[in-house]
């Protein structure tokens, strides 16, 4: 395994690599896991089915053997899965990871962000749609308290995992308002509020077009009470466009997959808590990684069947969405983890 980056038909080196570690969540947010789907009878996978820590690991330094330096973990929510921190601490000790993260709801990030920080975690993305909780609960469908959550970004600041990101998926005729509320909210904070535009992600959220606030409509509702100015990316595929406000005092991102899609740029893969792999996140095939990982396939076969995976890939959803697309099934949001 010498060779450290593999690119893609597009030319795009694999360098991020999001892991789902349980298809499972205590929220059932409209947008991603609407309760008619999700409901009672549903069913979750089953703990074997579920990669265990060490194959989680063993793949993670196959996956940095072709270049990936960023780490994410997602879900579902993460958090719910038992001793997650145990996890990353053995992801933290793989010295080419230099950023592992996490993306979560922060329902048990205040009692877990200390010990996740002492795990060796980089840095934390909480989603909050809302600041008011008529409006979140509403999303959230489980009646969770937007208090808790600030709780739990505030805790994750004590412990030095901030700043933190914070992920608003802004759906028409549901939650334009919460767009300054989170903007007034968080402004001066040193926490970054991304706007994302609502995306067709699988197949049960019901997605119209009709139904997105445009990046520049979210841009203009800001402008006109915050001025704001762009500022360039941090790094090439970075996924959110960066604001800062004009007085100094933070800055946005909005994530535009509907109306400026960043394909070009994508360096993300994406693996199910049962180990597919998948090459975007709109994909409707995984490649079984588990199955390799179970039979006694040696790691170099692994990084070569990876390379041949990633070799092949040409994914660009976002810039092909169309009505031919629609139709197309797609991998749901709530089991590769967005
Ligand atoms: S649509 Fe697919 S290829 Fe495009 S940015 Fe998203 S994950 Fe990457």
């Amino acid at each position: 395994m010498t060779e450290r980056g593999v690119s893609d038909k597009l030319g795009r080196p694999l360098r991020d690599l999001r892991i789902s570690v349980t298809d499972r969540c205590n929220f059932r947010c409209t947008y991603c896991m609407p309760k008619e789907v999700f409901g009672h009878e549903y069913q979750f996978m089953e703990r074997a089915e579920l990669l265990t820590f060490e194959e989680i690991e063993r793949l993670s330094r196959i996956f940095v053997s072709h270049g990936v330096g960023k780490v994410r973990l997602t879900g579902g929510e993460p958090l719910i899965r038992r001793d997650v921190d145990r996890l990353v601490e053995m992801l933290a000790r793989i010295p080419e990871i230099s950023d592992l993260a996490i993306t979560t709801n922060a329902s048990l990030l205040a009692s877990k962000a200390q010990r996740l920080k002492e795990a060796g975690l980089r840095r934390v993305t909480v989603s909050l749609d809302a600041l008011d909780d008529e409006t979140f609960s509403a999303i959230n469908d489980v009646g969770f308290p937007v208090a808790r959550v600030l709780e739990g970004i505030e805790e994750a600041a004590q412990v030095g995992l901030g700043p933190v990101k914070i992920n608003c998926v802004v759906k028409r005729g549901v939650n334009e308002h919460a767009v300054l509320d989170l903007a007034h909210h968080f402004r001066g904070t040193g926490h970054i509020v991304r706007f994302i535009e609502y995306m067709d992600v699988g197949t049960s959220n019901g997605w119209r077009l009709d139904d997105v606030v445009p990046a520049r409509e979210i841009v203009t509702k800001i402008q006109a009470e915050m001025p704001i100015e762009p500022v360039g990316k941090n790094y090439t595929g970075e996924v959110a466009e960066r604001y800062r406000y004009a007085d100094g005092s933070g800055e946005i991102g909005i994530i535009a997959s509907v109306t400026q899609p960043f394909c070009q740029a994508c360096t993300r893969a994406r693996l199910s808590a049962d180990g597919k792999l998948f090459t975007c996140l709109f994909a409707s095939i995984g490649h079984d990684l588990r199955a390799l990982l179970r039979n006694g396939t040696s790691d170099e076969e692994i990084h070569d069947e990876i390379g041949r995976i990633w070799g092949r890939r040409d994914d660009r959803y976002s810039e092909i969405r169309s009505s031919q697309t629609e139709s197309l099934p797609r991998v749901e949001m709530s089991y590769i983890g967005g």
